[in-house]
């Protein structure tokens, strides 16, 4: 039964133990909501434990761009391209790509831009919020975001992304060659000519611990992780039920933030939404005695991160538009290897430890849906960040519990709510 607490707050099931679902257990647990954390799996050991493992707060510029609808017979003929559509999901993939499309139309994209401003500009005091509830601070570095550039074409291509952050304020500094390398002296001079820097975007090298330093905090306030599949998320009399593989629970209310598995239950509960999964790929070179790179150097021309993660420099790509059910194709990501290694020549010689895919829980706006369901007052939404889960997790924990505690909105959440679709 969903019962409520000393203190007079409810109980509260969160579908997903991702970033997402870690950062607002904490969030609830510590207002003193009672939270049942459900996933099948370990906690965080999903999509949220193998990203490049940016805060990025700057990241006003959404996937889908102007000229995108040219980008696309190329997501099926070219594959190292910036985005790979498998033929055998195109038919399943039409309803999102046409929203994508539609996405990148100029005034789409200053609307979304605008949106996404408030929760990346507050995405770094949120985590540092969490990270004092969970002794987490360390985890999160303050180094920055660094794009470099090998070409003036290449530069000149980031225009739009310029534009965007310098409209809404975003701090950020174009490089040259030498102050690139200031930055990252091991990386080679022949990748680059230029570079952009965004300072007050933060970095974190095991994302893993981070959600796990999140979950401990929330269960140190009473949160308990249920390690079983959610099957169903209904309406019930007296609060909302959850059934399980194995049991059937009441609770007061319910947050769903399984990532890229949300859809089904937003779905269950009467409410349309647009999500797919845009699948990501990493390739992990073996620690080497010395720190090769102090921060994720983005090389958009060639689509790829390369990270200085806890275990080792990390290799990061792929949009790989292809569905849940399909198996990983790791041959784009193995391709970039030869591109680490000229980058960054330290690299030669080191073996290859890791292979790894995540799915991305994308909506075609790249705005993520936060917020209460239209159908049924006590269950919420907090899914669909694709490529800044990381970066947003903690501000959508912060929004999360605010609404669900009915407290006046920090900023405008409309733009958020899943009933745009
Ligand atoms: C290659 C790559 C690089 C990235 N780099 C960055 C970056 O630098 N910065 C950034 O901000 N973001 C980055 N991202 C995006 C980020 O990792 C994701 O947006 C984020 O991890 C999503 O978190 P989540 O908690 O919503 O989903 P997930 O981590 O996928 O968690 C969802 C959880 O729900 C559980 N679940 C699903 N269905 C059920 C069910 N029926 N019952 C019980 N549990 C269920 C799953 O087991 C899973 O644990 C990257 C992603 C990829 C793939």
């Amino acid at each position: 039964m969903g019962t409520k607490d000393g203190n007079g707050r409810g109980t509260v099931a969160v579908v997903g133990a991702g970033v997402v679902g870690a950062a607002t257990a904490l969030a609830l647990a510590s207002e003193g909501y009672l939270v049942t954390v459900f996933d099948h799996g370990e906690v965080g050991a999903g999509t949220s434990s193998g990203n490049a493992g940016g805060i990025v707060t700057g990241a006003v510029t959404p996937t889908a761009t102007p000229g995108v609808i040219r980008s696309i017979p190329s997501y099926m003929l070219d594959p190292n391209g910036a985005a790979v559509l498998r033929p055998a999901y195109l038919f399943q993939a039409i309803p999102w790509l046409v929203r994508f499309v539609e996405a990148g139309r100029p005034k789409r994209v200053s609307s979304i831009a605008k949106a996404l401003q408030p929760l990346v500009s507050h995405a770094m005091e949120a985590h540092l919020t969490l990270a004092d509830l969970s002794q987490a601070r360390g985890l999160i570095q303050p180094v920055g975001w660094l794009k470099v550039y090998g070409s003036e074409a290449g530069f000149s291509g980031n225009a739009l992304e310029r534009e965007l952050m310098t409209r809404h304020g975003v701090n950020f500094s174009i490089l040259n060659a030498g102050e690139v390398a200031d930055l990252e002296p091991r990386l080679s001079k022949n990748a680059y000519t230029c570079g952009l820097f965004q300072p007050d975007s933060g970095f974190v090298n095991y994302p893993l611990a981070l959600t796990h330093a999140y979950f401990e905090a929330a269960r140190e306030r009473r949160a308990q992780h249920v390690q079983e599949s959610v099957l169903e998320v209904r309406p019930a009399q007296g609060g909302i039920s959850i059934r399980t593989d194995r049991t059937m629970r009441l609770f007061d209310s319910v947050v769903v933030a399984a990532g890229a598995w949300s859809k089904r239950f937003a779905t269950q509960i009467g409410d349309r939404v647009s999500l797919d999964t845009e699948r990501g790929y990493h390739l992990s070179f073996a620690l080497t005695a010395d720190q090769l790179l102090r921060r994720p150097v983005c090389f958009p021309e060639n689509n790829c991160v390369l990270s200085p993660m806890h275990d080792g420099i990390s290799l990061v790509s792929g949009d790989e538009l292809a569905g849940l059910n399909a198996p990983p194709d790791y041959r784009r990501i193995r391709a970039l290897a030869p591109f680490a290694r000229t980058v960054l020549p330290e690299l030669t010689g080191q073996t290859i430890q890791r292979e790894w895919m995540g799915y991305r829980p994308s909506t075609p706006d790249s705005l993520p849906v936060i917020g209460r369901s239209p159908r049924c007052r006590n269950v919420y939404y907090a899914f669909g960040h694709g490529h800044l889960g990381l970066t947003l997790s903690a501000i959508t924990a912060k929004l999360i519990a605010g609404i669900v505690s009915e407290r006046p909105e920090p900023f405008d959440i409309n733009p958020y709510r899943i009933n745009r679709f």
